[in-house]
């Protein structure tokens, strides 16, 4: 792994599940991605909420229960690290829903999924902005209501949703030069497309994670390993 940054480089990070596993914040797949029988796919759906909002409410709640004892790792102290040497020059999008990278020191940060720790109003229609929410809700009596009376959901792009800041990730994208991807398996579209885009703008793209990830064609150079492990070394070889 041998790469410099020079004075004229921008610096578009995307980080999966993979960059706060060594926190004990389980991934989806490569385990059995079960949650009390249910799929995840069948409680990180609208349709799902709709249908059942206390299951869904209770899954999120157990989320947000694991992910508020998880302290950041060596990796994401080293991403805050790297933001801080590159002024204007870094952009942090994540994959992730906890707050382990702001946790670590990061400032410029996009979250394409979500919060776990935010929630919304249910209806698309309403105005309200989503809002911090540390609570659990384990029964349908507890989920609050927004004011127009529709139930607040986690703020969350639950399968079938669009993901947020699109237009501001395509653009740091196509503006990068080196382009950075930690711990994602390159399964879940579209940010598995984006080493793709980044590399046809030129870019240097490089993987850091565990596993060969599904996109490995996108980028030129893999490294495999614990990223809280490979981290630490990428940035202070840079
Ligand atoms: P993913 O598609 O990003 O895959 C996880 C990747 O991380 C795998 O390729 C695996 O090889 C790699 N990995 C595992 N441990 C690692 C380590 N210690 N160091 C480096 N790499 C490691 O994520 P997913 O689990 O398939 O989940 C899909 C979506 O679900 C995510 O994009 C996210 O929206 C959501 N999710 C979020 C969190 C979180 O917020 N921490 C956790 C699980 C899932
Ligand atoms: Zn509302």
């Amino acid at each position: 792994m041998a790469i410099k940054i020079r004075n004229s480089d921008h610096i578009f990070v995307l980080t999966g599940a993979g960059v706060s596993a060594e926190s004990g914040i389980p991934t989806f797949r490569g385990q059995d991605s079960l949650w009390e029988g249910h799929r995840l796919e069948d409680v990180a759906t609208p349709e799902a909420f709709r249908r059942d909002p206390e299951l869904v409410w209770r899954f999120y709640s157990m989320r947000r229960s694991v992910a508020a004892n998880c302290k950041p790792n060596a990796g994401h102290v080293a991403l805050a690290k790297l933001e801080e040497r590159l002024p204007g020059r870094f952009l942090l999008c994540t994959q992730n829903v906890d707050s382990l990278h702001e946790a670590a020191g990061s400032k410029e940060i996009l979250h394409m999924h979500g919060e776990l720790f935010e929630s919304r109003c249910s209806d698309e229609r309403c105005s309200k902005r989503p809002f911090r929410d540390v609570c659990l809700y384990m029964q349908k009596s507890e989920i609050p209501r927004c004011e127009c009376g529709a139930l607040m959901r986690p703020n969350i792009v639950w399968f079938g949703e669009m993901p947020l800041f699109m237009d501001e990730i395509i653009r740091a994208i196509e503006e990068c030069t080196i382009f950075l991807t930690v711990g994602s398996s390159g399964v879940v579209h579209p940010a598995a497309s984006f080493a793709q885009i980044a590399k046809r703008n030129g870019a240097t793209s490089i993987y850091l994670g565990l596993e060969s990830p599904s996109n490995v064609s996108a980028f030129d150079q893999v490294v495999l390993g614990p990223s809280g492990e490979l981290l630490p070394k990428f940035v202070s070889s840079t």
